[in-house]
Order: structure tokens, then C-alpha cells, then sequence
């Protein structure tokens, strides 16, 4: 059995950047305190990762808010994540859009060798947590799949909740007390 904690898009943008909120800011501490828990196993982190044509893709026309552009402070890991994630020797994944197609490709080659059980954690709950998790799900549907709520934050608490509830709905696992 191996245990997996994949950390998602724990950017300076979606901390305290172009998309930053109090709530992220306040997950910060507890994110690296569970990447430490993970020491001596697998740790993967997801990064948010744009062009500077972001205002021309889909995501761009919907959201006109510049952020993670690669090279930028803004995509870079929060200063204390990063360290962590050095330490931890973490594996990174870019990705384009929400989903990590590539990240659920790599955990879904490691489940054909062991069992593994993973926990998602990160920014923003409502967008990409949710989309990798409901990737995982489908691409993993006997593997066991948790969210630690209390290390994640949505865009607004309500559309945290409502995310929650939905991946709640869809047999992932949520445990951990939510900052609200
Ligand atoms: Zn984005």
C-alpha cells in the first residue's frame, strides 16, 4: 500500500495574488504541516500553468484575470509550500487547464504495480480540487480517495461547501473540519 498526497495549485496567484482570499491565506500553515505527515512517501503537486495568451483561451474569455503565468512570482509555489515541497522531493505537474490529465495518467500507471491510497489537498476546492478528484475518481474508481477538507479553500466558503458536497455525492471521502 502506498499512501499519496497530492497538493493542488498552492500558488502565490491563488494564495495571496491575482485570485488570493483570506481563506486560502489561512490554509497555508496547514498544508505544509500535512506535507511533513507525508514524509518518506509520495507527494505530488499540481501547478496552475498559463501562457501569456491566457486572455485568449477558454478559461481566459471566462475568467479575465491573468494568473500563474509561467515564470511570473504568481505561479510560483507560497514560499513556505515550496520549501516543503523541495523537501518532500516532491513531483510536479504543469497543467493547462483544471484537470491533470498527466497526474491521473502517472497515478493510474503506479495502481497497476500497488494499491494506493491518496488524499488531495489545496486551492481552490471548487475548481481544480474538484476536477482532479472527480478525474481520480473516474480514472481510479477501487482506489481509495480522500479529501482533507481543513487544507483547502474555495473561491467563496459557499462554493467550498457546495464542492465538498458534490465530491461528497461522488463516494470521495471528506474528512477534516472546514474553516467555517
Ligand atoms: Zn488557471
Amino acid at each position: 500500500m502506498k499512501n499519496v498526497l497530492v497538493v493542488i495549485d498552492m500558488q502565490n496567484d491563488f494564495i495571496d495574488g491575482a485570485l488570493g482570499t483570506k481563506e486560502a491565506q489561512a490554509i497555508v500553515s496547514g498544508v505544509a504541516e500535512r506535507i511533513r505527515d507525508y514524509k518518506g512517501q509520495l507527494v505530488i503537486a499540481t501547478m496552475d500553468t498559463h501562457k501569456d495568451d491566457y486572455m485568449n483561451t477558454s478559461e481566459g474569455r471566462h475568467l479575465p484575470v491573468p494568473h500563474c503565468i509561467k515564470g511570473t512570482k504568481g505561479w510560483e509555489f507560497g514560499e513556505e509550500i515550496a520549501e516543503e515541497l523541495e523537501k518532500a522531493e516532491a513531483k510536479i505537474f504543469e497543467k493547462p487547464v483544471f484537470g491533470s490529465e498527466q497526474m491521473a495518467e502517472y497515478l493510474y500507471e503506479l495502481a497497476q504495480k500497488e494499491e494506493l491510497k491518496i488524499e488531495l489537498i489545496g486551492l481552490c476546492t471548487d475548481i481544480c480540487v474538484v476536477s482532479n478528484a472527480l478525474l481520480l475518481k473516474a480514472k481510479l474508481p477501487e482506489t481509495e480517495l480522500t479529501v482533507n477538507a481543513k487544507c483547502c479553500a474555495g473561491v467563496t466558503p459557499e462554493s467550498h461547501q457546495a464542492a465538498l458536497l458534490t465530491m461528497k455525492m461522488c463516494q470521495v471521502e471528506i474528512i477534516g473540519k472546514t474553516y467555517n
